[in-house]
């Protein structure tokens, strides 16, 4: 049995800037993605005597680690919509015929249903192992093909699959690098209930639409772009912005305490991570990122929690 297993990475958006919702339905956004250490691997177990000529070639799919029982083990599931997808692109463009049975293995570190594309992560993870594992019968395809496949998967999976620190807009799948230097590190705070990121840009819609002020699009990322340039986490700290922040805290208090306890610990900022629960602190280093963490877990203000730091890489294959 051949195995293929990839690894792909969490991210925060250090500016989540929301426009209005589209006749599609999405928001368009403005965004700055940074990927961090946290990280999901995706294992390909490959069949080659099973051939499947139609449909999907998925037999199973198993999760173990971070929240793992409320990830979806059928067809629903990021890894297993990847794989199905890049096999339709090879059999309408590559006259692909037959391909391998596949089981598909998820080790879970980044939290479920939490605002750091998780489900994206994994997604991009499998869409690189699945890719190994045609290399040789199909031809090997290059990023912007990828990243299109990708783009049909979900808003986030483009910028899982690059890692790195970009610029997103459109539903945040139009993707452009950015200067980044020095490294960011963080405390993050984990919540036991998930945050649905549809209900919270519902909770956006219905907080504008009843004329409130305080959620103004923020559609201008010049601020941290230059803050991104000087590798200073104080100056990092001062630009962030987040729209969904105020929706994700009108809908889940616990949210505000934890933010409340995160900068009593002495963090320099505290940010909702995309559309939440996760709240990520911003720190000066990694023993000050431990110092913030330990607070909030010794006085229970967090249930659990790990540090990390960015800039990661995109999705990338382990063997
Ligand atoms: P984002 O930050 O991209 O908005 P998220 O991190 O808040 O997403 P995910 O962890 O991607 O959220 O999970 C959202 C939902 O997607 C889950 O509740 C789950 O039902 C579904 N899902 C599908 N595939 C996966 C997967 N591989 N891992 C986690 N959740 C998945």
């Amino acid at each position: 049995m051949r195995r293929f297993a990839a690894r792909a990475h969490a991210k925060v958006n250090l500016h989540l800037g929301v426009g209005d919702r589209r006749a599609d339905g999405y928001h368009d956004l403005v965004t700055v993605f940074q990927s961090l250490s946290l990280s999901d691997t995706v294992r390909l177990d490959v069949d080659d005597d099973d051939r499947v000529t139609s449909g999907s070639i998925v037999a199973g799919l198993t999760v173990a680690g971070l929240d793992a029982a409320s990830v979806p083990t059928d067809s629903s599931n990021l890894a297993w919509r990847a794989v199905d997808k890049l096999v339709d692109y090879y059999r309408a463009n590559h006259a692909l015929s037959d391909a391998p049975r596949v089981a598909i293995h998820i080790n879970k570190g980044i939290p479920t249903a939490g605002g750091m594309a998780g489900g994206s992560a994994d997604a991009a993870a499998a869409l690189v192992a699945a890719h190994a594992m045609f290399s040789g019968t199909c031809p090997a395809l290059p990023m912007d093909t990828l990243s299109e496949i990708a783009a049909g998967l979900g808003s986030d999976v483009p910028f899982t699959l690059r890692g790195g620190t970009m610029l997103g807009t459109g539903r945040g799948e139009q993707l452009t690098p950015m200067l980044s230097r020095g490294t960011y590190h963080w405390a993050l705070a984990f919540f036991t209930e998930g945050l649905s990121t549809p209900k919270v840009f519902h909770q956006l819609d219905f907080l504008r639409s009843g004329g409130s002020t305080n959620v103004p699009p923020s559609l201008d990322t010049g601020e941290l772009a230059r803050a991104l340039t000087t590798g200073d986490p104080r100056q990092l700290a001062a630009a962030m912005t987040n729209d969904l922040q105020i929706p994700a805290l009108t809908l889940r208090h616990d949210i505000g305490y934890v933010r409340t306890a995160g900068m009593n610990a002495g963090a320099l900022a505290s940010m909702v991570s995309g559309s939440g629960p996760t709240v990520a602190f911003l720190c000066s280093s990694e023993l000050h990122a431990r110092d913030v963490l330990d607070d909030l877990l010794a006085d229970g203000s967090a249930y659990s929690g790990t540090v990390a730091h960015g800039p990661a890489k995109g999705a990338h294959l382990i063997y």
